[in-house]
């Protein structure tokens, strides 16, 4: 294969990586964005036309200025979480409880269509000839004019510049660097948010159990899910989906069509029998996939903490930063810190 090259490579078509192909396309700077999977959004991922999410559902617009400004940039809509009802607790070996929810929530936004609208309508605005699906970037050498990316297809793309956008820790294993950075001791003490877990959503023909003042919000310490929300589309599809507390290495070991019998069977006791007989259900184990999780995330599930040391030695300043959202300075793991990163990121490399 031929030899390619480009002023500024991105590496990772996540929300930080997209973000930082629309802040460079912005000043007219010439790049090209990587992306090892076949779609873009790495753990934003929305499902069926209604676009439920199995990745990340909600924004916080008081809290999340970049977020708030992008949804609005972008011309979507979003709506609050929907808590309006009472939240079921489940405990072992006792009746089933149920409290008035009070609107709890209630400053947790989702986009209409799911979060996955927000990377279509990213990518949708960025240079076609610049986005490049399917690529997977094994290796990175630092070169006098740049450095030289190796990918897994067999190409080898030289830029002057690169961001890296995906997890520190997914990096630290999956990219060789030479020479090699002694920060990668750092990647790979990075945490990235939400890999150890797993999401169960089931979809119904209607939001049954709000006709039962239910708020479709539920805690459990039964399981396999442990929290559980209403996650029916703005358009009127109705959902619900939660998360599954039974670790990595257990969820592998029932396998999932088990699992999900199981999230059904914890659905159809919490808001009764019409949750057994959904028209569709989706199981997303994210720590079982290899474009977002090690197998450190396999445990644990720490939250990322700001890190004010530099990312990368001072021998790669200038030819490679990182911008996945784990290295923001604020809401680092986040959607928010995804565009912050992003940001951060375009800056380092004097862009
Ligand atoms: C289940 C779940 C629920 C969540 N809920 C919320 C929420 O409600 N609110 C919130 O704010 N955040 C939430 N998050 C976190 C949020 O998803 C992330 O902060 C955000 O999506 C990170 O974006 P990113 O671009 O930094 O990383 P990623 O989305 O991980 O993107 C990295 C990209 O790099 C690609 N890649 C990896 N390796 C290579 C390689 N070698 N070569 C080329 N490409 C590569 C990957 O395929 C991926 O597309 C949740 C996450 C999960 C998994």
């Amino acid at each position: 294969m031929g030899i390619l090259y480009y002023p500024i490579v991105i590496v990772g078509g996540g929300l930080s990586g997209l973000y930082a192909a629309r802040l460079l396309t912005q000043t007219d700077a010439d790049f090209c964005l990587l992306e090892a999977r076949e779609r873009w959004g790495g753990r934003i991922l929305s499902v069926t036309d209604d676009g439920f999410d199995l990745g990340p559902a909600w924004f916080w617009p008081d809290m999340q200025p970049m977020m708030a400004g992008l949804v609005e940039e972008l011309g979507l809509s979003s709506f609050p979480q929907f808590a309006d009802g009472d939240v079921v607790i489940e405990r072992p070996q006792q009746p089933l409880q149920r409290f008035a929810g009070f609107g709890q929530m209630a400053s947790s936004f989702r986009i209409a269509g799911g979060t996955g609208a927000l990377v279509t309508a990213l990518a949708k605005a960025l240079p076609q000839d610049r986005l490049r699906l399917g690529v997977t970037v094994t290796a990175a050498s630092l070169r006098d004019d740049g450095v030289a990316l190796t990918t897994q297809e067999g190409e080898t793309i030289t830029a002057g510049r690169v961001l890296f956008a995906l997890p520190p820790r997914l990096m630290e294993k999956s990219i060789a660097f030479t020479p090699e950075p002694q920060t990668r001791t750092l990647w790979r003490a990075s945490a990235t948010w939400m890999a150890p877990h797993a999401k169960f959503l089931a979809v119904y023909e209607e939001p049954f159990w709000r006709d039962a003042g239910l708020s479709g919000t539920a805690q459990s310490m039964v399981g396999p899910m442990v929290e559980i929300h209403d996650a029916s589309a703005m358009a009127g599809g109705a959902a619900l989906f939660g998360f599954i507390g039974v670790p990595a290495d257990i969820r592998e070991k029932i396998g999932e069509s088990e699992l999900k019998a199981h999230c059904l069977a914890q659905f159809a006791r919490l808001f009764g029998p019409k949750a057994a007989k959904p028209l569709a259900t989706f199981l997303k184990d994210w720590s079982a996939d290899a474009l977002t999780a090690t197998a450190d995330d396999r445990q644990g599930g720490e939250h990322p903490v700001p890190v004010h040391q530099p990312w990368f030695d001072p021998a790669w300043a200038g030819r490679a930063a990182m911008a996945g959202s784990e290295t923001a300075r604020e809401h680092p793991g986040y959607l928010e810190g995804a565009l912050l990163a992003a940001a951060a990121g375009v800056k380092a490399l004097g862009l």
